[in-house]
């Protein structure tokens, strides 16, 4: 299997880079780790006229911190992302949602941006964007704007990104230091994509949940937030919440489908059980602490 025939091009900047994407007029595509699109270039199914390497743009790369969030450049490594600190430290569900994405060999190339552009219905990191409330960053020749990550994603693998926009990083809100993490998925097999899976975080105070942020990923077409559910928890003391009743609320935000993994009926019956035990676990553990 071999790719149709296209020119390279490797940009340093992102103005360069947007620069090509204007000119090809619908015709390049952006490489990022590859994990995805090179198998899609020898397959055929994807025949650009150019193909944009952004591996060589230093504004893409890095993690960082400021008074707006944390923001992970778009051609951030998976593994360079596992294993940062500031993430370790801020943003715990990430990294334990980034362990469940492929495997070490597929990590070592690809990249944070790729995951959230490609827009996988049964990705973590798109569903760690929604949940958590990051906003995508992009770049084009006419200016640059900013996208909440729930208005991001309109279908599978579909997202408002246009032919000439590039992705340049995706930046978190700050979570208050020591709120709860959640995170559990289902997959046939270790790195899979997930048959089923939830994300989220909630911050405390005083004993009572005043921020949630939660979100599914293999329930539907695009990564859902779960906002029923989330405004059901606020206020509440953490023994006092019902998490079967708040599963049942975010499972009535989903429209889970059937393909030949699973039926939308065992997502269904796996889902509910699987948000209400990992919320129950969390709380659980914290009200111990
Ligand atoms: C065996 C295997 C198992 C996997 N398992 C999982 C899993 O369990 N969970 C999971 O989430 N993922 C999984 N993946 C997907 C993988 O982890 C990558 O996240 C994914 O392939 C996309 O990242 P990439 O950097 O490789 O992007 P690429 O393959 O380079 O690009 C993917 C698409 O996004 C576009 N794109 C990439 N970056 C940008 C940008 N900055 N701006 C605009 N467009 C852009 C490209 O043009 C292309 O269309 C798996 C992949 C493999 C091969």
């Amino acid at each position: 299997m071999k790719p149709a025939p296209f020119d390279y091009v490797a940009p340093t900047s992102v103005e360069e880079a947007c620069k090509v994407l204007a000119e090809a007029g619908g015709g390049a595509t952006v490489l990022a780790g590859g994990q995805t699109l090179m198998p899609l270039l020898n397959l055929r199914m994807s025949q650009p006229f150019v193909l944009v390497d952004i591996n060589k743009i230093p504004e893409l790369s890095g993690i960082s911190r400021s008074e707006n969030g944390i923001r992970i450049g778009a051609a951030t490594r998976q593994c360079d992302a596992l294993s940062n600190a500031l993430l370790a430290a801020e943003l715990p569900v990430l990294v334990e949602a980034l362990r469940h994405v492929g495997h070490h060999q597929t990590r070592n190339r690809g990249t944070v941006g790729g995951s959230i552009t490609l827009g996988e219905p049964a990705a973590e990191q798109p569903a760690c964007a929604v949940a958590l409330g990051a906003s995508i960053e992009i770049a084009s020749v006419r200016g640059r704007r900013s996208v909440a990550a729930t208005e991001f994603y309109v279908g599978p693998f579909m997202t408002v990104l246009e032919p000439d926009e590039l992705v340049t990083g995706i930046t978190f809100p700050h979570w208050p230091s020591g709120h709860i993490t959640l995170f559990r998925e289902l997959a046939q097999r270790p790195g899979d994509f997930a048959l089923v899976g939830m994300v989220g975080a909630l911050a405390l105070e005083g004993g009572s949940i005043t921020r949630a942020g939660l979100g599914w990923f293999g329930m539907g077409g695009t990564p859902i937030r779960a906002r029923a559910a989330e405004a059901a928890l606020l206020g509440q003391a953490l023994d006092s919440v019902n998490a079967d009743a708040i599963a049942e609320l975010a499972l009535s935000e989903c429209a889970p489908f059937d393909d030949h993994h699973a039926s939308a009926e065992y997502r269904r019956t796996v889902g509910r059980r699987l948000f209400a035990k990992a919320l129950r676990e969390a709380l659980t553990v914290r009200e111990a602490a």
